[in-house]
């Protein structure tokens, strides 16, 4: 089956095919570093994470560029009420993100870029709009004359007859009822504070949307593949991005489109001006483990709307524990007389497991491709049905699913401390100091980690 998408474009599924073949280029809306971003931010950046994953599956190479933004609205703001400067400000947020992408087990993009460090492009990008007649002049600030591009509000499916041309709208996030010519850089004032850079169409600083136009052109070309993002981020935020980049290059921006609907509490948009969000350290610090908070972000499908709940989060917390003591046990596998029958599920579950996500990301049928596949073998195994070379295979697909999935992480230096702990304690035991042995199963189990005395030795597990 071919790879298929749901293009917000064309509102509907299409078979994805990349620009250059085997290589995807993709633009993700990054955060705006004003807060810590909250778990509904990243159920979007979970399911760029789960696309950048599967598209890596398939053996595409893929150039990921995600922006920071850290020159905006909010960012200004929050920086003067701090009385700090901007960096100093947005510096905090950068690393707490970064922090929490590491803990979520989310891969890197390849590229981010910060809105502060890019001005020149997107000086230029606004000189080219006002030198082809999209852009002007209004109190040292300059807007794009949407009247100038009649393809406007394509992506949304807007009608523009009520458009008041000539309306303007200066603040980064407007409604949909304020459609009108937007800043695209926006004259210093005093609200700004020292925040403004000097260049040829005068002190200022960039409109949110240019940002995104100016950055993904830098990185990925003209015409790209993908661009994703939140659905609040379609209307104005992408539909700008749009009219600027088309404008200046007459040229299609974005090949194909994804928006990821919100994650929900009690109805409503989890959402900072709501109060109604939770960090990943609010979570982290009611003892939830952060790959929980992964498996419940990434498991509804990403056009779907999710309610937030901790029953939620530890059904998520429950079905991790499966699927991470199935991998485990896979390693007691003893016996050296092939079942016959591992390898058929092995390739079903291949199958059934490309199948779903080829489909716009079907991550549900995925998991549940893994979870049958996981009672199956654990059957087999219960049944002494499984050799040893089988439940090698078995791991080498489930290690393939988890390249997708991101359930297991690996701590390659923490791993190697535990591991050092464990063989002090089994050498304590065997000296018979059984006092320091029960010493260092404390200090284990302090640090989240349970052990299990087995026939074949001891295993660890973390708590979760
Ligand atoms: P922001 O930092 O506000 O620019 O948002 C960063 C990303 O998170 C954008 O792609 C938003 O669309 C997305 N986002 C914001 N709130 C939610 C939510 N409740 N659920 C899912 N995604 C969200
Ligand atoms: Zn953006």
């Amino acid at each position: 089956m071919a790879l298929r998408f749901f293009n917000t474009m064309s509102r509907r599924k299409e078979d994805f095919v990349p620009l250059e073949p085997g290589h995807v280029r993709m633009y993700t809306c990054g955060p705006t570093v004003y807060n810590f971003a909250h778990i509904g931010n990243f159920r979007t950046y979970m399911f760029e994470d789960l696309l950048r994953r599967y598209l890596k599956y398939k053996g595409y190479k893929v150039t990921h560029v995600m922006n920071l933004t850290d020159i905006d609205d909010k960012t200004i703001k929050g920086s003067r009420e701090k009385n700090i400067s901007l960096n100093e400000y947005t510096a905090t947020y950068k690393k707490a993100f970064f922090d929490d992408l590491d803990t979520l087990n989310m891969e890197r993009a390849e590229h981010y870029p910060e809105a502060t460090t890019h001005i020149p492009e997107m000086v230029a990008l606004v000189k080219k709009l006002i030198d082809k007649g999209f852009a002007y002049e209004q109190g040292g600030s300059y807007y794009f004359k949407i009247a100038a591009f009649p393809q406007y509000g394509r992506l949304s499916h807007m009608k523009l007859d009520e458009l008041k041309t000539g309306a303007r709208v200066a603040s980064d996030e407007y409604e949909k009822e304020q459609v009108s010519d937007f800043a695209l850089w926006k004259g210093w004032d005093e609200a700004d504070g020292d925040v403004y850079w000097d260049t040829e169409i005068g002190r200022g600083r960039p409109g949110w949307h240019i940002e995104c136009s100016a950055m993904s052109m830098k990185y990925l070309g003209e015409t790209f593949d993908i661009h994703t993002g939140g659905v609040d981020n379609m209307f104005p935020h992408h539909e700008n991005e749009i009219a600027q980049s088309e404008a200046a290059n007459g040229k299609t921006f974005v090949n194909y489109w994804m928006h990821s609907e919100h994650l929900q509490v009690e109805g409503r948009r989890m959402a900072k001006s709501l109060g109604n969000f939770y960090t990943l350290r609010d979570i982290m610090a009611k003892g939830y483990n952060p790959l929980a908070v992964r498996y419940l972000l990434i498991s509804t499908h990403y056009r779907m709307q999710m309610n937030f709940s901790f029953d939620g989060l530890e059904a998520s917390r429950n079905g991790l524990e499966r699927y991470l003591d199935f991998l485990s046990n896979l390693e007691d596998v003893a016996s050296t007389v092939d079942g016959g029958e591992a390898d058929g599920f092995i390739a079903g579950a291949k199958t059934g497991f490309e199948n779903a996500l080829d489909d716009d990301l079907n991550i549900s049928g995925a998991l549940g491709v893994v979870f049958d596949f996981i009672r199956d073998i654990n059957r087999l195994k219960a049944e002494n049905r499984l050799s040893k070379a089988e439940a090698g295979r078995v791991l080498d697909i489930m290690n393939r699913f988890d390249s997708v999935l991101g359930f297991r992480k690996k701590q390659a230096g923490l791993d190697a401390d535990i591991e050092a702990k464990i063989a002090a304690r089994i050498a304590a035991r065997k000296a018979k100091n059984f006092a320091e042995s029960d010493r260092i199963r404390d200090e284990l189990l302090a640090m989240g980690i349970i052990l299990e005395d087995t026939p074949t030795g001891t295993k660890w597990k973390r708590k979760l």
